[in-house]
């Protein structure tokens, strides 16, 4: 309880003083994968064979053109 009552805060907490930098981590690389294509690939769980993913095309609308298995999403 202050004995100032109401009003009168205490000073120096300004409101934007102090945290700087805080999180900047936007950057997050996948390594590896050949680098194709934003998806990322098609695989076949039977035989694995891979396909490029495409866009509006499920992994699993493809057929394995090995196999004939449905494909999965790799990753
Ligand atoms: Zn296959």
């Amino acid at each position: 309880m202050s004995p100032f009552g109401n009003g009168t805060g205490p000073a120096g907490q300004g409101p934007g003083t102090g945290r700087g930098l805080g999180r900047g981590g936007g950057r997050g690389r996948q390594a590896g994968g050949f680098g194709l294509g934003p998806g990322g690939n098609c695989v076949c769980p039977n035989c694995g064979k891979k396909v490029p993913h495409q866009r509006g095309v499920p992994c699993y609308t493809l057929k394995c053109e090995k196999c004939g298995s449905p494909m999965t999403r790799e990753r």
